[in-house]
């Protein structure tokens, strides 16, 4: 395949945005080569400025759950769109959407829209620190919580010690109240509540990982934390960005049966538009403003555009869950191709996968953790990669990305793309 005008797109677009693109990731910079810039896409298809059809396994990281354009999501927002973009006054479809949401996830009383997973994720640990009036938080090397300072920090040595910053602009301030503990790792999580008793508000974690690559949490790890938290009487933060609305109604906390006391959502919760949102029970809730005291608050929040998407895809979900058994159906057929070809070549590997969400490492180990999700071979990812965009598959630009599956993906589509893959491996 050919993706001259992509190229010549990229090369424009970087005299003017920072490195061409509007968030890191895209930019392809793990694997090399230029961006693909897309036209339009329809279902599990892209189309992109070159005139190739790819098929996608990203699906805008996640939200695109039922395909692209989604014909209820699509009319919804063109429907809203003329009556007016944006009001900053109260709108009947926001309390539409909470009452939903409300009603399909588990253990939650009242939920606030935000603009993307990282608002979701900073001002749910706000919300943490000021019901508890703690200072620390817990997370785990390997996590992406979206980009605000107390979350950009890196796995240092010594998971007890405070945590340093690993982009330049956290201040030390911030990094030292995020403390590092590692992925299916109880030991980790408890030598840290010990070190820092009754100064800890939340531990918050990707229920299942999907930012090291698709990473499972092991029998008993979430029980153990739900355990450590009630005993030390810390707030579990679900950070369901990526499982919210996609491993089942109720997310994360319904396919793990474990409750926890906040909720963060993005990604699917808007349908393709940019929403995030925050829940809990009223007594957590009730402490944000204007109720409570702590502030949390935005211009387009709730706006009713990103709304009327979300609406229209948490109705089509909530009407139809067999979409999810659907889902991950697909997914294990996808992940049994892949088994077989990759077996046959001799390359190590492993597979990971959740529900809807799967990834491919290049490595013997098992992927249990950041550490292990590292020791993955990038020349082979590389490969892999690029081969499978000749081959006209897109996938996730690095390994440290979990796959999304869309219901638009037919099993012709998983058919094509375990072939690609048999080609890719006997070049
Ligand atoms: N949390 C998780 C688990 C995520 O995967 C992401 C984004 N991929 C975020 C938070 C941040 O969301 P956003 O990019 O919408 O700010």
């Amino acid at each position: 395949m050919i993706y001259k005008r992509s190229s010549a797109l990229f090369a424009e677009a970087k005299s003017y945005i920072p490195g061409g693109v509007n968030s890191p990731v895209r930019a392809f910079k793990a694997v090399g080569g230029d961006p693909i810039f897309v036209n339009e896409a329809k279902g599990a298809y892209l189309y992109d400025e070159d005139g190739n059809r790819l098929i996608d396994y990203i699906a805008s990281w996640g939200p695109l759950i039922l395909g692209h354009a989604y014909e209820p999501v699509i009319n919804a927002v063109i429907e809203k769109a003329k009556k007016g973009t944006s009001f900053g006054m109260p709108t009947e479809i926001e309390t539409e959407l909470a009452k939903l949401a409300v009603s399909m996830v588990p253990n939650i009383d009242k939920i606030r829209f935000v603009n993307s997973g990282t608002e979701a994720c900073m001002s749910a640990v706000r919300l943490a620190r000021g019901f508890s009036g703690k200072d620390k938080i817990i997370k785990f090397a390997g996590c992406y919580h979206g980009h605000s300072d107390s979350f950009l920090i890196q796995a240092g040595s010594g998971a007890v010690t405070f945590g340093s910053p690993n982009s330049p602009g956290v201040t030390q301030g911030t990094a030292k109240d995020t403390l590092l503990a590692n992925y299916n790792d109880l030991d980790s999580v408890e030598a840290i509540v010990k070190a820092n008793k009754e100064e800890i508000a939340a531990i918050i974690i990707e229920p299942v990982a999907g930012n090291m690559g698709c990473i499972v949490p092991k029998d008993g790890f979430m029980q153990g934390l739900r355990k450590i938290c009630d005993q030390e009487n810390i707030l579990l933060v679900f950070d369901e960005v990526m499982t919210g609305f996609r491993l089942g109604k109720g997310g994360a906390q319904e396919a793990l049966n474990i409750n926890a006391d906040i909720l963060c959502f993005g990604k699917v919760i808007g349908g393709g538009l940019p929403v995030g949102a925050f829940a809990a029970r009223n007594e957590i809730m009730d402490y944000l403003a204007p109720e409570g005291p702590v502030y949390q608050a935005g211009t387009l929040s709730g706006n009713p555009l990103a709304m009327s998407a979300g609406l229209a895809m948490l109705t089509e979900l909530n009407a139809h869950p067999e979409i999810f058994k659907s889902l991950a159906d697909k997914t294990e057929y996808l992940h049994k191709g892949l088994d077989e070809v990759l077996r046959s070549k001799g390359i190590p590997y492993q597979i990971n996968r959740f529900g809807s969400m799967i990834s491919v490492h290049f490595t013997e180990e098992p992927v249990v953790d950041f550490q292990t999700s590292a020791k993955g071979n990038n020349e082979t990812f590389k490969k892999y990669f690029h081969g499978m965009l000749q081959n006209g598959i897109y996938l996730p630009p690095s390994a440290f990305e979990s796959y999304f599956l869309n219901d638009a993906l037919t099993y012709h589509d998983l058919d094509e793309t375990v072939n690609a893959v048999n080609s890719v491996f006997n070049e």
